[in-house]
């Protein structure tokens, strides 16, 4: 059972005290059918949070159960707890110390040292059941997870938050920039090759802070920039601006943005509830609709005109320069939308 909890706290990352209290029904599913992990933020105090969880660590769940179950027969489900201390008919989870004890031992008993990439050995005593929330981050951040999802499957409502579980090499970082600059579009969806150096020294100034301008490219905007991004004196029409610029490495936004702009047409041509003058108004331009249209249509055209190593290489640089990426949202034309969370991870 303990190593149970502990493959939990690696799979899902979620606090200690959470794993120790989940309820014996702790998997549910989405409304697409995946499996998610139910349990209760207890630091923040927001109950039921609902966590993507791959198959197998439904299964490892479905399997607790089915132990949980055969040793508390005539427990009521209701009120059993999935990881059961041996009194109290099922109804108290374990201690906390038992799994730090146990988690300990197994630690000191491994037969090799636990190494970084640079061969160095980890100090055994700075691994706590803890540290697999920071891991469950990394892994996410490394394999590209935009820092809003992130902060999301954390249950964090600030991103610093989730930037400070993981990190990201600087000499990573900027090598990924690099990469990035060659494949700089104008608001036209014009690939930019002329300038790159300066939009490069730009880009790192920008990663230096921690942020860009706008949520799908970078404004160069002098006052808007010196204001961290949420001082457009237009009013956030990026697409009709010559300060704006993208990469690959901001296409989901882009088309998120494109998403939302079709979304508000619909919705504003089929309400019967709005004067003319206030649809006319609340109409997203048809311009802009189209301009951003075509800047997907080209960014999109470039990155399957390059070769598969190019493609693979872009790949890796947008993932790495997602991870750092903080966006200033003030003030811009956009609706709030969730995270889409996507598939789980599968632990390594
Ligand atoms: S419209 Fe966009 S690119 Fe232009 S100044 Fe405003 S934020 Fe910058």
């Amino acid at each position: 059972m303990l190593a149970v909890a502990i493959e939990l706290l690696i799979d899902t990352g979620r606090r200690p005290s959470e794993i120790l209290n989940l309820p014996w029904d702790c998997l549910g599913h989405d409304h697409d059918d995946n499996y998610v992990l139910v349990y209760d933020d207890l630091k923040n105090n927001r109950p039921r949070r609902r966590l993507p969880i791959t198959e197998t660590t439904a299964k490892l769940i479905s399997a607790q159960q089915h132990a949980t179950r055969e040793r508390f027969p005539d427990g009521n489900p209701t009120e059993l707890v999935l990881l059961p201390a041996s009194d109290q008919n099922g109804r108290r989870a374990m201690a906390r110390h038992q799994i730090g004890r146990t988690h300990r031992d197994w630690l000191e008993a491994l037969p090799t040292p636990i190494r970084r990439s640079d061969g160095s050995s980890y100090d055994l005593t700075t691994i706590t059941p803890y540290s697999y929330r920071h891991t469950y981050a990394q892994r996410h951040a490394d394999a590209g997870v935009a820092l809003d999802v992130l902060a999301e499957l954390m249950g964090h409502e600030l991103l610093s938050s989730t930037q400070a579980y993981y990190q990201v090499g600087e000499k990573r970082r900027r090598a990924a920039v690099d990469r990035l600059a060659n494949h700089r579009f104008d608001r036209y969806g014009n690939h930019i090759w002329r300038d790159a150096q300066a939009l490069l020294d730009d880009e790192h100034a920008r990663h230096a802070l921690g942020q860009v301008s706008v949520p799908y490219g970078t404004c160069r905007e002098p006052s808007n920039v010196q204001a961290g991004g949420g001082a457009c004196p237009f009013r956030f029409r990026c697409v009709g601006c010559d300060h704006f610029h993208t990469d690959p490495s901001h296409l989901p936004e882009v088309k998120a943005y494109l998403h939302d702009l079709l979304r508000d047409r619909e919705r504003v041509l089929a309400a019967t509830d709005l004067e003319n003058w206030a649809k006319t108004e609340a109409l997203p331009s048809e311009v802009e609709i189209r301009r951003v249209k075509d800047l997907v249509h080209r960014v999109e055209e470039h990155l399957e005109q390059l070769t598969p190593v190019e493609q693979a290489d872009i790949a890796t640089a947008i993932s790495a320069v997602r991870r750092t990426r903080q966006v200033t949202g003030l003030g811009m034309p956009s609706i709030n939308r969730q995270p889409d969370l996507g598939k789980p991870l599968e632990r390594p």
